[in-house]
């Protein structure tokens, strides 16, 4: 015999899987099975009673009384262990019915019997000791009934075939609570071996209690969780049919929470959500939901919110109590939120649908500037199927080879001269007609199809120089844009190395633009990146200078040759006042001081022209020379250009 043979035959046979998949089901089968049994005693008794003795009534009657009384106990016990325990008590009764008409002679063997029945059906220890109990009673109350010579209906009332007293019954009484025992210790090994059926049901009662606590509410926070929200609001919307009621939908969003999370870490992150939870079930009123459904997003539910003044004034208030210090281990936090709100039914009648609703309008909250509320409207959904729409044309369109490049002057202020382009993409819809950037470049961003469309803009203004290159043209630039997200690895790096390479032009020519966004969001990265950009001798360029943080201390550490004046400042420069323009001059001198070349970008009249060049601003773009254009637009300006 091998050792995995040895250890099968040691192990107990283990529960069947029906049982283990529904304990219930499998105890009302036992009972069935046992009540069949007592009913077949019940005949046995009957039978044996009547030939041994003419008292077959006595069994009759008796045995009729136990199985009516199981009957009867099963259809409101059956499947529990009070139903276990009475069967065992019947059965054992019956037991010893045969022991008194036998006059004790076929004593003890009955007992083990039926206990193994209870035993091998139940794996219980209650109805074994219950069995246990009862025969010990009875014999302690016959032992004195036949002591005393009292008959009872004229019945046997001998249990002891060798006789009869306390010693007797004592000794008796040991033997059948070992027999308990050993019974008992088999079971507590069934058990160990995971066997045994009642306490795993305990288990799993206590289990799904538990189970169905964590299924509705959210661990972190144990607030309702999106499942536990989707019933409460089917309830809701039941009651909003009934009395013809509203409620409203708020989806919050927290501002930055990804900012607090990766600087303070995720300890401080959940402290924050666990006391944002708190303050959020605080202030809303019975009647209310308060759910988390993600990360830092949380819905609330208003009802009839017409008696405690506007819905405005309501969210405004839950606005405000963002407003404050949150003490989070030992950080004091400042925290904002930004919510957008659907309303049943005016919004959508449908759970999903309204939340979705809520969702866009949050959206809206936060391109709006956060920290504020925003109501859903139909021309906001239009406007988002319309991104859906646009994101999903714009993989077809780059195959369809829809979307150009064209190409807008960089003029040398002193000389006039075209010193370069700046590529500008434009989508040429074969149905829409000409789409301008603003309308899908931030689509392609969220959607990170900008990656792949970076790639065709990188290539395409390589192909682009290349030409110009043959033209003859070998001092004229190309700056494409690049956006934040495609900082994010080093495939840009690859992209512009292969570009220019494949093409076989040279990399003074290329040149990119970056806004000060790409700086602060991957700092290392990014300068890892811009560092080997550089060193393959293509042209930096800062655009949009001066909007965002224009701190010098990053102008330094960033390899950048130029820098961009936003259009704002030139929109400053006005005809007739005599005005000076501080930051503007500003933003010149810190171009000079640094060796940095500074380009004016949106002039769009002469008096703007002149003033840059007054204050020694050298380059400029805009429309007042020319404005974007297709490529062939493009040489018959630079050929006009050359006779300068
Ligand atoms: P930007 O990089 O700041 O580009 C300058 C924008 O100002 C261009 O708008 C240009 O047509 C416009 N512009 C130039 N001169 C004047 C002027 O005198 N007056 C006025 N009112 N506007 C002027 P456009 O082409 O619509 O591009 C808008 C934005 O879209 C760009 O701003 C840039 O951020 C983005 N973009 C354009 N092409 C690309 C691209 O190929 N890749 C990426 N990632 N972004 C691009
Ligand atoms: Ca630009
Ligand atoms: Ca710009």
């Amino acid at each position: 015999m091998n050792d995995t043979m040895q250890e099968n035959l040691l192990k107990l046979p283990s529960v069947p899987d029906f049982a283990q998949k529904n304990f219930k089901e499998h105890f009302l089968q036992a009972d069935k099975v046992m009540l069949v049994l007592i009913g077949i005693q019940w005949i046995i008794a009957t039978f044996i009673t009547s030939i041994s003795y003419d008292t077959y009534l006595y069994g009759f009657i008796g045995g009729g009384l136990i199985t009516l009384i199981l009957f009867f106990a099963y259809r409101s016990f059956k499947g529990t262990q009070v139903m276990r325990a009475l069967v065992a008590v019947g059965m054992m009764l019956f037991s010893l019915i045969y022991i008194q008409q036998h006059l004790g002679r076929i004593e003890m063997h009955f007992h083990v019997f039926i206990a193994l029945a209870i035993l091998s059906l139940y794996k219980d220890v209650v109805p074994v000791f219950v069995a246990a109990a009862t025969t010990i009673i009875h014999h302690a109350v016959f032992n004195f009934l036949q002591l005393n010579e009292i008959s009872l209906f004229g019945m046997p009332v001998m249990v002891f075939n060798y006789g009869c007293g306390t010693d007797i019954v004592f000794l008796h009484g040991i033997f059948v609570i070992a027999e308990a025992l050993v019974l008992g210790y088999i079971i507590k090994l069934q058990i160990e071996y995971g066997v045994e059926l009642n306490r795993s049901e305990n288990q799993i009662l206590g289990l799904n209690e538990e189970l169905s606590f964590t299924s509705l509410h959210d661990s972190l926070t144990g607030l309702p969780n999106r499942y536990n929200l989707y019933s409460q609001l089917k309830l809701m919307v039941a009651n909003a049919n009934r009395y013809e009621r509203k409620f409203a939908v708020l989806f919050l969003d927290l501002d930055h929470f990804k900012n607090i999370n990766d600087t303070l870490g995720h300890n401080v992150g959940d402290g924050l959500l666990k006391a944002v939870s708190q303050k959020l079930n605080s202030i809303i009123r019975e009647n209310d939901i308060v759910a988390r459904i993600g990360g830092d997003e949380f819905i609330i539910v208003l009802n009839d919110f017409s008696d405690s003044g506007t819905l405005e004034q309501v969210i405004s208030k839950i606005l405000d109590t963002f407003h404050r210090e949150w003490i989070v281990q030992n950080h004091f936090l400042r925290l904002s939120t930004s919510i957008g709100v659907a309303i049943y039914p005016d919004d959508s009648k449908e759970i999903n649908e309204l939340m979705k609703f809520a969702d866009i309008a949050m959206y809206k909250a936060k391109s709006e500037g956060r920290d504020q509320f925003s109501f859903f409207t139909a021309t906001l959904n239009a406007q988002v199927h319309e991104e859906v729409n646009i994101a999903h044309d714009m993989h077809r369109a780059l195959e369809d080879r829809e979307f150009v490049l064209y190409y807008q002057p960089k003029i040398h202020i002193l000389s006039g001269k075209i010193i370069g382009a700046e590529a500008l993409i434009r989508w040429n819809h074969h149905e829409k007609g000409l789409i301008y950037p603003n309308n899908f470049i931030t689509i392609a961003e969220n959607t990170g199809f900008i990656l792949k469309l970076g790639t065709w803009i990188i290539e395409e203004t390589a192909e682009m120089i290349s030409r110009l290159q043959h033209s003859g043209y070998t001092d004229v630039h190309v700056s494409c844009n690049v956006s934040t997200r495609q900082f994010q690895n080093l495939h840009l790096f690859s992209d512009i190395e292969n570009a220019i390479r494949n093409n076989e032009i040279n990399a003074n020519q290329f040149a990119i633009e970056i806004t000060e966004s790409v700086m602060m969001e991957y700092l290392e990265v990014t300068l890892e990146v811009l560092k080997r950009i550089k060193n393959l001798g293509v042209h930096i360029c800062m655009d949009d200078f001066g909007t965002g943080y224009s701190s010098l201390s990053y102008l330094r550490q960033f390899p950048i040759d130029s820098l961009k004046i936003d259009k704002s400042f030139v929109d400053d420069i006005s005809e007739y006042e005599n005005n000076d323009h501080i930051l503007l001059n500003t933003i010149i001198a810190m171009g000079q001081t640094l060796n940095l070349n500074v380009i004016a970008e949106g002039v769009e009249e002469a008096y703007q022209m002149e003033y840059l060049k007054e204050r020694g601003c050298e380059y400029y773009q805009g429309y007042y020379f020319a404005k974007p254009v297709p490529e062939d637009e493009f040489f018959v300006l630079l050929e006009k250009n050359r006779k300068i």
